[in-house]
This record gives C-alpha cells, sequence and structure tokens, in this order.
C-alpha cells in the first residue's frame, strides 16, 4: 500500500493544517483499507483567514491586465499537460473511475485552461451610440469579488478547472472547497495552481466537510459569489443562504437524463451511446443516462442487446486496465444505490440484470455495485424521477415519438438529454420541444466540450451556465459607461424631442 499524502490548506500563498489541528481521511474506494490522504478538518476561522487573504489580494488582482491574468491560468494547463499521468493515477485511486475516464478529467482542465486563457484577449463588451449628440457609450465587464467555490468528487479536477479559470481570468480571486471524498485531487490540482506563479491570496484551497467548511464558507459575510456543484439538497440550502446574505450565487445539481430510441433508429449505435451514458464513472456523472425510452417497436429487440452487452461489462479497480465500470465513490453512496433496489421492486420494476453489492474476488474489498437494468418502469416510479447516482438505468416503452419527448419532460431536472433517430424531422422537433440544457442527437447523454455552455433547466441549475463564454456571465458584473465630450450638461429619461 502507498503511503497516504498529507494534505494541507493552501491559504495566502502557504500551506497550512487547519487551526484546530483535526484531521479527516479520504480511502481508496476500490480498496477501502487504502487511506489515500489525510486532511485538515477545517472549520470557520481557518475560512475567515482564506478570505481575508482573498479580499486582500483581490484590491490589486482585479488590476492585473486580463491578458496577463489569463497567462498564469494558460501556464497552469502547461503545468497541468506534464502532470497528466500522476494525476489521473491520482484520481483512480482516490475517486475510482478508470484510468481511460481520469486521463479525460485532467484533459477537461488542461482544455479548459486554454480555452479561458484566451478569453483574456477578449472579454469583449459592446459599444454602442448614444441617444445624445457628443456622447459615448460602451458596456464592460467588471469582476465579482471573492468566489468561493464548492465541488464535488465526481470530477474532481475538471470542475475546479471549470469554475476557478474563467474566475480567475475575469479577475476574481477564489476560495476552492473541495469535496471531502477527493482532498488529494484537489491538494495536487493547486500544488499545479502555485507553480503557475499566482501572487498570494489569489488562489485558495480549504477542506473540510461540507457542513462545517462548506457551511462555513456559504454563510460568511465577505464573500461575493459561490458558485456550487453537487446534489439538489445541499443546493437548496446554498441558493437559500445565498439569497439571505445577498450573494451571487451559481448552481448547478441534479439530472435524470433520459436517452430516447427511435424505432428507426441504428440499435448499434444506440446501443453504444446507452451503455457508455448509463455505466461509463459508474453512472456517477450529472449527466449519466438513467432513464431509457425506448419505442415498442425495438423495445425487445434492444433489451436484449442491452442485457448481453451489459452482462460483459467488466467491474474492477480503476487502476486495472481491464476495468471498464469502477466503484462506487463510499459506503453511503453504495448503500443509497442498493435501497433503490428494494424501491424498485416495491413499486412494480423488475430488475433484469444486477441489482445487487459485487463482491465476489477482489471486488470484496471496495465499494462495487453490478451495472443493472431495471424493466418495466413507469414514468411516476421513483426510479424514473428521482436521481441515483449510480450504474442504474431504468426501461421505460413508449409508442410513438410525442410520447417520448412527453416522458422525457415529465421530470423535476433538466440537465442532458438524447435522442437516437435517423428521421430529420423528429430530430429537429427534438431540438425543439427537449427541456434541457443540453441535448445530443445520436450520442449519449455524456460527453460535454469546454467551449459550449454546460448547464439544465428546472430543478438542475438556477439559470447559470458553466464553461463556454457563458462561464464569463457567472463570474462578471456589467458597467455600462457613458462618456459626454459636449462640454454641457445632455439630459437623459427627459423627453428632448418636444
Ligand atoms: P454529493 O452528494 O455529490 O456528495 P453534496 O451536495 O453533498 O453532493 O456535496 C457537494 C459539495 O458540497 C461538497 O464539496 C460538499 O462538501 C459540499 N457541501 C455539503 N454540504 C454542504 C453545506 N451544508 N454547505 C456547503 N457545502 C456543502
Amino acid at each position: 500500500m502507498k503511503t497516504p499524502l498529507t494534505c494541507r490548506n493552501y491559504i495566502n500563498g502557504q500551506w497550512l493544517n487547519a487551526a484546530g489541528g483535526s484531521i479527516l481521511e479520504s480511502r481508496n474506494p476500490a480498496l477501502v483499507d487504502e487511506v489515500v490522504a489525510t486532511f485538515p478538518r477545517s472549520q470557520a476561522d481557518d475560512i475567515d483567514t482564506a478570505v481575508t487573504a482573498a479580499r486582500q489580494a483581490y484590491r490589486s488582482w482585479r488590476k492585473v491586465p486580463a491578458p496577463a491574468r489569463a497567462e498564469y491560468v494558460f501556464r497552469v494547463g502547461e503545468i497541468l499537460l506534464q502532470h497528466k499521468e500522476e494525476l489521473a493515477q491520482l484520481i483512480s485511486q482516490e475517486m475510482g473511475k478508470p484510468l481511460t475516464e481520469a486521463r479525460g478529467d485532467v484533459q477537461e482542465g488542461i482544455d479548459c485552461a486554454f480555452y479561458s486563457a484566451g478569453e483574456g484577449r477578449r472579454l469583449f463588451g459592446q459599444t454602442t451610440p448614444s441617444e445624445m449628440p457628443n456622447k459615448f457609450a460602451m458596456t464592460v465587464r467588471m469582476p465579482i469579488g471573492i468566489c468561493a467555490l464548492i465541488t464535488p468528487w465526481n470530477f474532481p479536477v475538471a470542475i475546479p478547472c471549470w469554475k476557478a479559470m474563467p474566475a480567475l481570468v475575469c479577475g476574481n480571486t477564489v476560495i476552492l472547497k473541495p469535496a471531502e471524498d477527493t482532498p488529494a485531487c484537489a491538494t495536487k490540482l493547486i500544488e499545479i495552481f502555485a507553480a503557475a506563479g499566482f501572487p498570494d491570496g489569489v488562489i485558495n484551497l480549504v477542506h473540510g466537510l461540507g457542513e462545517e467548511a462548506g457551511k462555513a464558507l456559504v454563510e460568511h459575510t465577505n464573500i461575493d459569489l459561490v458558485s456550487f456543484t453537487g446534489s439538489s439538497e445541499t443546493g437548496a440550502f446554498v441558493g437559500a443562504t445565498c439569497g439571505r446574505t445577498h450573494k451571487r450565487v451559481c448552481l448547478e445539481m441534479g439530472g435524470k437524463n433520459a436517452q430516447v430510441v427511435m424505432e428507426d433508429a441504428d440499435l448499434e449505435l444506440a446501443l453504444d451511446g446507452a451503455v457508455w451514458g448509463a455505466f461509463g464513472t459508474t453512472g456517477q456523472r450529472c449527466t449519466a443516462t438513467s432513464r431509457l425510452i425506448l419505442h415498442r417497436d425495438i423495445k425487445e429487440k434492444f433489451t436484449a442487446m442491452l442485457r448481453e452487452r451489459t452482462s460483459k461489462l467488466r467491474l474492477g479497480a480503476g487502476n486495472n486496465p481491464e476495468t471498464e465500470v469502477g466503484p462506487i465513490i463510499n459506503e453511503k453512496q453504495l448503500q443509497r444505490v442498493s435501497q433503490y433496489m428494494d424501491i424498485a421492486r416495491e413499486e412494480g420494476a423488475k430488475v433484469l440484470i444486477g441489482g445487487g453489492i459485487a463482491n465476489a474476488g477482489s471486488l470484496k474489498n471496495g465499494y462495487f455495485f453490478e451495472p443493472t437494468i431495471l424493466d418495466n418502469v413507469t414514468p411516476n416510479m421513483r426510479v424514473a424521477r428521482e436521481e441515483i447516482f449510480g450504474p442504474v438505468v431504468a426501461l421505460i416503452e413508449v409508442t410513438d415519438f410525442e410520447e417520448a419527448i412527453a416522458i422525457l419532460n415529465d421530470t423535476n431536472y433538466g440537465l442532458s438529454s438524447s435522442v437516437y433517430t435517423r428521421d430529420i424531422n423528429r430530430a429537429f422537433t427534438a431540438m425543439r420541444d427537449i427541456e434541457a440544457g443540453i441535448t445530443y442527437i445520436n450520442g449519449p447523454t455524456i460527453g460535454a466540450e469546454v467551449h459550449l455552455p454546460f448547464g439544465g433547466v428546472k430543478q438542475t441549475g438556477n439559470g447559470h451556465r458553466e464553461a463556454g463564454t457563458t462561464a464569463l456571465d457567472v463570474f462578471t458584473e456589467w458597467k455600462s459607461v457613458y462618456v459626454d465630450f459636449s462640454g454641457s450638461l445632455q439630459r437623459a429619461q427627459i423627453d428632448n424631442r418636444g
């Protein structure tokens, strides 16, 4: 077994223990006896120290020209490239995803660095004519201030990068509170940010539990913005608290994403999409396919194909090159997924394959769950409505395209969606009528790219989009600037036409 890493907070350019000295540990979900890292159990006083540092640094960071701020972020991308394999191995060890996916997690951070850095030379505003003579009008983006970034464990490198990189390019200073399951990944990432040479206090890291360090961040009165990705329950608390304390807030929460397979679809292609969408990252992506809406003409055939393919998926530790499906992140989540099997059976669904904790051979050392297909699911069942966040997919039969779209939309969430069809009219109808932030035609529900907006409608989000140029709208505010060079008082909002 490897020696556990000792992780610390990073505040004002220094690596620190929590003031109270308490520590927590993270474990390898494929080998639960293995402690991956120890990390500080930070409290409100540690948060306060980080906020003071970030506030102090903000005074000068916001004045660093945006192209120069972007160069730091570009350098993070270059250093990430050099450490890609090392970081991917750590992700695999601490979070459990197969190495190929872990490399993708880091690559997403690299892509985000180079993409965000380019924005340092854009950050476009507008110029527009004034109503009055000898007057100039324009808009400019302003940074917001101190941004708290609260992130989950499922993309332990990509998601912090998605948030921190555009925030920094826009001139904000940041405090990252990563998930308690993946502190080592966050620490290595922040080591890379530190190596890029940001001035002290511009980027800070505070470890700890959600209900302690996370809550203290959200409640702190000297923070200007919270960007949160996680569960809907926590997101509701974060949103309410930010409302009460007048903070900007960007929320990315749950999903109940569906893939529709019509009778005219290329079934092999749809099968590849369904298997990857449902079981990739062990179903632990907010964009995972958790409902498969199947046209009745192909339902039986497609189900047989899916069952056959699912039965062959290889479970194992992420660092085993044979592994296709890694472990569930922790014991609590494993039990949650398991409980949904009882709920499914009680409501009349049928467990077609899987449905249990996998503990044969070396799997007994980790939190593994069998890839599971639930059949005979109807739209009102809990397994069709609630986010399970595991390798479980529910099959729902429909008789026509309109019913398929209606069922796809019949959810409180609206993150990702997918339709497999060869009919161009159906494809465009789906693009228009699906209520989701992301729609794929003939592709699975997972697979976002950093230069397009990412986020969802309804209870998935609160109207913001991460990634793409839309991330700039999260991390800046607009200022309208008027320059009057007439030398006399010109009055707007007065009827000048008379
Ligand atoms: P998940 O179920 O995916 O772990 P959570 O919403 O519990 O999702 O966690 C996502 C992030 O939110 C983590 O960094 C976690 O520590 C943090 N968190 C959890 N509870 C709170 C809270 N009450 N206030 C602020 N952050 C929290």
